[in-house]
């Protein structure tokens, strides 16, 4: 249960520099350098076991991104899995972290408004039954606290190989007054999309099993900007 991991009242009260001790000192005898000091841009929710986070790691290397996942054992296997990364190839590896935390609850603790660029659901549990539904990890509501993370211009990426969920994630997200599709064109020029169905865990068994997959790719829109 939620009683068995810290957390964070705020995002102010999460110490980020044990996370990425290369970025970030302990700033804790100047509260006021908070601001100078870079910010997680990217969040992989329900991690997995990490996949993302490492492929997209030497991508951005400047970029400060991290996992969220709910399972104790899986996320103190990435932690470790990042730990050995760090110690065999000194200097890479250090923009990545992960914390144990139920996203569907505690995502505004931590991080503020507009902070995210990127938030990423690859492969979702998929809560079949319609009284799971609001169980799934993409709802209305949750797509309101996503919308609040993410800047203006911020992009949300999602794949399955569950076509009913494809379908529900991409209404959602069309249905939302905050979030727009993205072109196509645009979307097969973005590098990081290459990686939705290869770089995971999840996405590598269902590319052995042969399984489709279906992505969903929508951008964080202002109020006032003309829907597309
Ligand atoms: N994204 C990974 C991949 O593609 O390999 C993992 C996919 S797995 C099917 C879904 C993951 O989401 C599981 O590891 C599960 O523990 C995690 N998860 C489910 N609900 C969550 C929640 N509320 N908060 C954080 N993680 C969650």
């Amino acid at each position: 249960s939620d009683s068995h991991f810290p957390i964070p009242i705020s995002p102010a009260d999460v110490d980020y520099s044990s996370h990425y001790p290369h970025f970030l000192h302990s700033s804790k005898n100047d509260p006021d350098e908070d601001d100078l000091l870079p910010k997680i841009r990217f969040a992989d929710i329900g991690c997995g076991f990490g996949g993302l986070l490492v492929k997209l790691s030497p991508l951005f290397p400047d970029t400060l991104m991290i996992g969220m996942e709910l399972r104790d054992k899986v996320s103190e296997y990435v932690k470790e899995r990042i730990l050995a990364l760090r110690a065999s190839n000194p200097g890479q590896y250090e923009n990545i972290s992960v914390v144990r935390t139920n996203s569907m609850k505690y995502l505004p603790n931590y991080f503020c408004k507009g902070q995210l660029s990127k938030i990423f659901f690859l492969f979702p549990d998929p809560h079949f039954k319609e009284k799971n539904h609001r169980r799934r990890v993409i709802s209305l509501q949750l797509l309101d606290e996503y919308a609040y993370v993410l800047e203006v211009g911020g992009i949300i990426y999602t794949i399955t190989d569950v076509e009913e969920l494809g379908d529900w994630m991409k209404f959602c997200l069309n249905s939302h007054p905050l979030f727009s599709a993205i072109l196509e064109e645009e979307i097969e020029a973005d590098p990081v999309v290459k990686l939705l169905a290869s770089a995971t865990e999840e996405g590598q068994k269902v590319a052995r099993n042969g399984g489709q997959t279906f992505y969903a790719v929508f951008r964080r829109i202002a109020p006032e900007d003309p829907i597309i």
